[in-house]
């Protein structure tokens, strides 16, 4: 791999942003590199819930046009299973999981209110304490693992390239367009470069003039001993996200946030016992019937979050063949369709199939210098966040 002197397109991040656009890349013939500082969704794409259901996003008609053919179109197994039940503990959580109904129907997507015996049907790990639930048949949710290394083998199957384990240090640009990327394996020119690389899109996008504002958060993952498959594994609720897996583990996260500075290549992050036990907490009163089961497993990742919670996909102005995208915490779901707008701002200049124009970067060309402090974004330990 050190003999690669250049691609096409570079893309900077071998994560499921990066990978997907990678895919759609090269299954159009372009001959396209990802480089990833370490080893593929080692950040946020391998460590999150894996749902699928983003109502409130341009790309939801795409992400849910994709998902159901992913296995298809990839050739390798991502998991995807379609609907979700989301359930409430109070009629707050009622109310406020509703709003996905109407803005749901608004783009033609059906929602129905479930009464308890079909909660007790549907979910038989629930028990009689919440107040009520939705059955939103759209979204979903996919195993993280399978549908990025799905993306990477479906990438490379195209002849798209795979450089892992090696960090992107810096940018040379000639005349307003980026020629090179500098490696810790040297130099490596490029026609466009896509910046995907989560929370050090920020870091990286400053290299050329033009910072995405960004804030990283912590948080956290537990995984259950495998309990009585459910029939929807797609079941959350109560503050928190996750599946039940076709083992049988159920996989849930949520909680506070704790937000990071995340330095260069930092370790990544570990799991603490207050942010799990919380986990464990909520998920004990979601599922009732499975307050006995062990938790197994349990993981940290690092989130990516821009001020006002949108991603951010575009072409920057002044270097126009490069593309900056981070998702701002839905990027899995979001992955299918976010490939797809990458593919085409670096192909065509703009989405063929989606309004992304609040995507844009210039909308935070006036954002207050402290604009962190001001959302309450601040470094805290996992404690100060519970009690916070
Ligand atoms: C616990 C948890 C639960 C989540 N649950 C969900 C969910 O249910 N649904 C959902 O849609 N989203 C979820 N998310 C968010 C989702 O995981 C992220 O939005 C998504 O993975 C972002 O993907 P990405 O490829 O843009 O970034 P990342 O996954 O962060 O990948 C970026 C890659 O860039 C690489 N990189 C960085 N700097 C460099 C460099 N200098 N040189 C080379 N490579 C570099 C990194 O090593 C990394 O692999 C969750 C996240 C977490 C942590």
């Amino acid at each position: 791999m050190s003999a690669i002197k250049g691609a096409s397109v570079v893309i900077v991040g071998g994560g499921v942003t990066g990978l997907s656009a990678g895919w759609w890349l090269a299954r159009e013939g372009v001959d396209v590199l990802v480089i990833e500082k370490g080893m593929i969704g080692w950040e946020a794409s391998g460590r999150n819930g894996g749902g699928c259901s983003h109502h409130h996003s341009p790309l939801f008609l795409e992400e849910q046009r994709l998902w159901p053919k992913m296995d298809e179109l990839l050739g390798y197994p991502t998991e995807f299973a379609g609907s979700r039940i989301r359930l409430a503990s109070s009629e707050h959580q009622m109310a406020l999981y509703g709003r996905a109904l109407s803005n749901a129907a608004r783009q033609g997507f059906k929602s129905e209110i479930l009464d308890t015996r079909q909660i007790r049907e549907f979910v038989p790990l629930a028990g009689d304490n919440m107040v009520g639930g939705y059955f939103y048949h759209f979204g979903g949710h996919a195993n993280p693992h399978r549908t990025l290394q799905a993306y990477a083998w479906a990438m490379q199957d195209h002849g798209g390239r795979l450089m892992q384990h090696c960090a992107v240090t810096g940018f040379r640009s000639v005349g307003g367009k980026v020629t090179g990327v500098e490696t810790e394996r040297g130099l490596i020119a490029c026609d466009h470069l896509v910046i995907a690389a989560g929370p050090h899109t920020g870091r990286l996008s400053a290299m050329l003039g033009h910072e995405v504002p960004m804030a990283s958060a912590r948080c956290e993952m537990v995984v259950t001993e495998p309990l009585p498959l459910m029939p929807y594994g797609g079941v959350d609720g109560n503050g928190l996200y996750g599946r039940q897996t076709l083992r049988g583990n159920l996989a849930y996260g949520g909680g506070p946030h704790e937000w990071l500075d995340i330095a260069g290549n930092a370790a990544p992050a570990k799991p603490t016992t207050p942010l799990m036990g919380h986990i464990g907490r909520r998920l004990a009163e979601l599922l009732p019937k499975a307050a006995h089961a062990r938790i197994i497993r349990s993981w940290a990742g690092v989130i990516e979050n821009t001020p006002d919670g949108r991603p951010v996909i575009d072409r920057l102005d002044t270097q126009s063949n490069v593309v900056v995208a981070t998702l701002s915490s839905v990027g899995f779901g979001l992955s299918p369709a976010s490939g797809h707008a990458i593919r085409d701002l670096v192909m065509d200049g703009a989405c063929s199939f989606a309004d992304i124009s609040s995507f844009r970067l210039a909308r935070f060309a006036q954002l207050e210098p402290d604009w962190r402090e001001l959302q309450g974004w601040q470094a805290l330990a996992a404690e100060e966040a519970l009690a916070a």
